[in-house]
């Protein structure tokens, strides 16, 4: 199909903000490609060139596209920067200067599809010595070719910002109305297929050849599977409620998600919650597994935390987040900031997929074939009660060991892959609130462009009088009725910018803001020595002089507080 077929595609599909309009308009083009044998042109609606499960990434970053454009265009790097700043997406500024490219007759040579899927399939496999240079080469041949609406989408799918507002539900619902009859059981069958297999390809090619075909899609271990999320409960009593008695409580360990994958051929892979294959950073989770797990073959849903070798205490996720990260002297790690996994939950064993089976049948299988040992791997703590009391004190328990509270779940309830669901709860301690002054801010991108989308917050050092950073806030709404909006916020502070670097700024510390947090961590990052974890500002308090900001001495006493967990 040629390229620019696609883009006129992508942009009715920017064009209509209606979810229906735009199942219409993506089913004509899958209407188009059902009898193709390669279905692929489905990724680059996605924004992609592979599978959603497939770990693979461009590896491209802003300025790379702004080099390669300036080597496809001729046009200086300082006026690609300067209009990128003003309109804030790379990709429009891609179509903005080909279209004033002098030589704008030159696109004889016709942009296809499969030439955009081979040159960005290119893209990951490069590595070593010229890495950077073949890159550019693999994009400036697209953009010398391409029209100014198809450097647009390059650039834009380049960057993983397609902004065509499509996501998984109208792409499923467009192959519904493709190939298929459009009831609640087919769109379950459908989304559920989806869930598994993590591929739109692979679910459009068994839509075309019917229900049956879509219904036979399964997990395969060794493909990274999006883990079930939970909804919060206010209290135990509330969890009852929502789950049913007995409630089966376990323990919410403050760690990373780990899914853990052994296939047929023994192969073992481990992905994180994003999906991203962190195997080699674990050899440690590999060696446990080995172990400790008894069966040929699993997908083993599991929580990775972090103790203090000395204390035997667990320790918080920021501990241990670098270990996630590292890639070069992974063993020095493993020694340093060690882990225990806590698995809570089977989807695979031996060859049959177990996600239609109830929790009950799940935990117990977990149990028989995990071999408990502390501080390598384990099953989660967990106690099955219709008792509050008991569910109660076993809450308090979770708090004093350290960790974040309870998860309560259904016992007869199935694991669904990818969605937010109503029978596991996640319950713990009410959130917090700081009064803290602004002192940064960053430039945002998009809807955002030209506000401040990003606000550092800071502390008052109670003896020097200076302003700590000690966070981050950002995802503050458009609108007013919404609380505090980003672009009211930019209005006050703009007056009060001492200094721009790029699209971050300096400001001077006047705005006092409430911010609701989790909790407070040690951190390196920040100079009050501390880092709020997941910090949301909450309103301005015009009422509040700085005078009125928390200290770091607060700071301190709250993060002790949190350690001791008085509060409870
Ligand atoms: P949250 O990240 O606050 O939405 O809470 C859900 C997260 O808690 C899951 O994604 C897991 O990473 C984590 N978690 C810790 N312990 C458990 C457990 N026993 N069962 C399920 N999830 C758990």
């Amino acid at each position: 199909m040629n390229y620019s077929d696609l883009c006129k595609v992508y942009e009715d599909l920017e064009k209509n903000p209606s979810r229906l309009k735009k199942t219409e308009i993506l089913s004509q083009l899958l209407k188009k490609i059902k009898h193709e044998k390669n279905k692929e042109i489905i990724y680059l609606i996605e924004g992609k060139v592979f599978p959603d499960y497939c770990e693979k990434e461009f590896g491209i970053s802003e300025q790379l596209c702004i080099k390669a454009l300036v080597k496809s265009s001729g046009i200086s790097k300082e006026k690609i920067v300067s209009e990128w700043r003003k309109i804030g997406d790379l990709g429009k500024v891609a179509e903005e200067i080909t279209s004033k490219k002098k030589q704008n007759t030159l696109f004889s040579h016709k942009l296809t599809t499969e030439k955009i899927l081979k040159n960005l399939k290119r893209l990951p496999e490069l590595q070593g010595k010229g890495t950077v240079d073949k890159k550019l080469s693999l994009i400036s041949e697209l953009l010398t070719s391409a029209s100014p609406i198809e450097a647009k989408y390059i650039i834009r799918t380049l960057l993983n910002d397609l902004r065509i507002g499509t996501g998984p539900g109208t792409i499923r619902d467009s192959i519904i109305a493709t190939c298929l009859k459009k009831d609640k059981e087919t769109t379950d069958a459908v989304q559920s297929a989806y869930d598994k297999a993590n591929d739109f390809v692979l679910v459009f090619e068994r839509a075309c050849k019917g229900l049956k075909s879509i219904k036979s899609i399964n997990l395969t271990p060794g493909h990274p599977l999006k883990a079930m999320l939970a909804l919060k409960a206010e209290n135990i009593q509330d969890g009852f409620k929502r789950v049913g008695k007995p409630a089966v409580f376990e323990y919410k360990y403050d760690g990373f998600r780990m899914m853990i994958n052994k296939d047929e051929k023994e192969d073992i892979k481990i992905f994180t919650r994003r999906l991203d294959n962190v195997t080699s950073q674990f050899p440690d989770v590999v060696q446990y597994v080995k172990q400790h797990i008894k069966a040929k073959s699993f997908i083993i849903d599991s929580e990775a935390v972090g103790f203090d070798k000395k204390t035997r205490r667990y320790t918080s996720f920021q501990a241990i987040s670098q270990r996630i990260k590292r890639k070069h002297n992974i063993q020095e790690l493993v020694k340093k900031l060690p882990i225990e996994i806590n698995a809570f939950d089977i989807l695979y064993y031996n060859g049959k997929s177990l996600a239609d089976e109830s929790f009950e049948k799940r935990t117990k299988l977990l149990r028989k074939i995990i071999e408990n040992k502390r501080f390598h791997l384990k099953t989660a703590h967990q106690l099955i009660t219709s008792n509050e009391k008991q569910a109660k004190e076993f809450y308090k328990q979770a708090l004093k060991d350290n960790q974040e509270g309870v998860m309560i779940k259904n016992l007869k309830s199935i694991y669904q892959p990818g969605a937010r669901v109503g029978h596991m709860l996640k319950l713990k301690p009410a959130e917090n609130e700081l009064d803290l002054v602004i002192t940064g801010g960053e430039y945002g991108k998009g809807k955002r462009a030209g506000y401040l989308a990003s606000f550092t917050l800071s502390c008052k050092d109670d003896k020097t009088n200076e302003y700590l950073e000690i966070g981050k806030a950002s995802g503050l709404k458009e609108k007013k009725q919404e609380g505090l909006s980003f672009i009211e916020l930019t209005k006050k502070i703009k007056p009060l910018i001492t200094k721009e670097i790029g699209r971050k700024v300096n400001i001077k510390p006047k705005i006092v803001v409430t911010i609701r947090y989790q909790n407070i961590q040690r951190s390196p990052t920040y100079k009050s020595g501390f880092a709020l974890r997941f910090p949301r500002i909450i309103q301005l308090r015009p009422d509040r002089s700085l005078k009125d900001s928390a200290t770091l001495k607060e700071i301190k006493e709250d993060y002790k507080r949190h350690e001791l967990k008085i509060r409870y």
